[in-house]
């Protein structure tokens, strides 16, 4: 574990860091339904993942599940996502920008077989932290 190596976080920052996650989740589901403000939407999912970042708390499955990683849009099945099957996994293609992702089958409880391991390598979730971050001076200096 390398918990408390970031410093500056506790773990009270921690949890309300994913109360906040969690409430702008919800938030940006409400947008994503019909007649709701989608850019609006996409707006909180980027701020939820930004709070991620920046307490390194790690979205929860069912939220990583509900954007696209490389757009931060809200995906709406179908509208903003599409989803096909395909032996045994699940493809995901953004209809934003094109970013396919492909996951493991959710487990149907019950059914016997365990799921694959949710396996999220830290590496990955460094990367998108310091991509954005990256993206985001050089916006700030071109004014
Ligand atoms: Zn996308």
């Amino acid at each position: 574990m390398n918990r408390g190596r970031r410093g500056r976080r506790t773990s009270v920052m921690v949890r309300i860091a994913r109360e906040r996650v969690a409430a702008l989740f919800a938030l940006a589901e409400a947008e994503g339904r019909p007649g709701g403000d989608r850019p609006l939407g996409d707006r909180y999912v980027r701020l939820a993942r930004r709070i991620g970042m920046r307490y390194t708390v790690r979205l929860a499955p069912e939220y990583r599940e509900r954007y696209c990683r490389s757009c931060s849009s809200l995906w709406i099945e179908g509208r903003t996502v599409r989803t096909r099957l395909r032996s045994g996994r699940r493809v995901r293609t953004c209809l934003v920008c094109g970013r396919i992702r492909r996951t493991g089958l959710s487990p149907t409880p019950g059914v016997g077989s365990p799921p694959p391991p949710l396996v999220v390598p830290a590496a990955e979730v460094v990367s998108v932290e310091t991509a954005e971050e990256a993206v985001d001076l050089e916006e700030s200096e071109e004014e």
